[in-house]
């Protein structure tokens, strides 16, 4: 956490930061019970049960921040030149609930942010939550959040109880998304409970690299299912420079070739398209958490300078310094103004500025 002296200088552009996380305390008190009822899943233990529970400094300032909507993100965003800020319900969002609360629970947490985005609409975006425990109602939550609420947007939390998007039985949600023309920003989530341990033993679970990994699996699984031959229009925002699929993608490209051709397993048949191209045309690359410009140059080299996004991750990554380092990237102010604002207007359906 940095505390500035004075805020980032202004820039031509408005800085939109896309991949922002509240949590309500409504949530907090659902999360309470999860925790406060065994068996807990390790991955929410060791995420939510860490920061709801630590007495750290780091992990109070997060929890306070989560749940403000107002003066204390307000004054962040000031501090640290933010414009405006794109609000998901932080990670695991309704996915770690049951199927009843998380359903029940799901159209309440969209009208507190949406509440808040119209005290502050100059300053704050939704993204709508959704409940993968019940595709159908989240495919009518997407179409009220758009038609009543105003949001063009939606955030889930990669897997919904070990269980991915991959498999049809979810795909009303992108049914719903593609018609209604919201992208769904894939966000990560603690790591199923079949896949954690040896990501725990190391320490390496969370956002550090389990969240990237498991992430970007996801991502994976969207494309050699064939997600988007199914639903060519659908957009998928991934963070921290797409959970380094840019980077592997050659070796996906060629791997994914020779493995569908070797008929080796059920689950990779022939899709339309190279994993590259879906990239390329299905998702868009925000740089949450990594203030690298080389990394977020090769990505927009990669995918293009249209689909690479700005974004903080407040509260978990608030770092004052990191808005400087960007703002004085060797670039274009062309390729600048998209990066920090043109494309998130775009792809947010956020109005510009009066
Ligand atoms: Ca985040």
């Amino acid at each position: 956490m940095s505390t500035p002296n004075q805020p980032p200088s202004p820039a031509l552009y408005r800085r939109i930061a896309t991949e922002e996380a509240f949590a309500p305390p409504e949530l907090l008190a659902l999360y309470r019970k999860v925790l406060a009822t065994p068996p807990v899943d390790p991955g929410f233990q060791h995420l939510m049960g860490f920061y709801m529970s630590s007495p750290s400094e780091r992990a109070q300032h997060i929890m306070r921040c989560l749940q403000d909507l107002d003066q204390v993100r307000l004054q962040h965003m000031d501090e640290s030149g933010i414009d405006v800020q794109v609000i998901g319900m932080t990670s695991p969002g309704v996915q770690i609930l049951d199927r009843d609360t998380a359903v029940g629970f799901m159209p309440q947490a969209n009208d507190i942010l949406a509440a808040a985005v119209r005290r502050h609409p100059t300053r704050f975006v939704g993204m709508l939550s959704v409940a993968p425990q019940d595709p159908q109602a989240s495919a009518k939550e997407i179409e009220r959040g758009v038609n009543q609420l105003g949001m063009h947007s939606v955030i889930i939390n990669s897997h919904t109880h070990g269980e991915y998007l991959s498999d049809t039985k979810f795909w009303p949600i992108f049914e719903a998304a593609e018609a209604m023309g919201t992208p769904i920003y894939l966000h990560p989530n603690a790591m199923p409970a079949s896949m954690i341990q040896h990501f725990i033993e190391a320490g390496l679970d969370g956002a550090i690299y389990g969240f990237g990994v498991e992430t970007g699996l996801h991502a994976l699984r969207l494309m050699t299912s064939g997600v988007f031959d199914r639903f060519p229009k659908l957009q998928i925002v991934l963070g921290h420079m797409g959970e380094a699929l840019p980077f592997w993608s050659y070796r996906l490209d060629y791997m994914h070739r020779a493995t569908v051709n070797s008929k080796r397993y059920p689950s990779m048949g022939p899709v339309k398209r190279k994993p590259s191209e879906y990239l390329r045309e299905n998702f868009h690359i925000t740089n949450s958490g990594v203030a690298s410009e080389a990394a977020i140059k090769f990505t927009q080299d990669l995918v293009g300078v249209d689909r690479v996004l700005y974004a903080m991750d407040y509260p978990y990554q608030y770092a004052v310094d990191e808005v400087r380092i960007l703002d004085a990237m060797n670039m274009s102010d062309d390729v600048k103004m998209k990066f920090f604002q043109t494309n998130a207007e775009r792809l947010f359906s956020i109005p510009p500025a009066k």
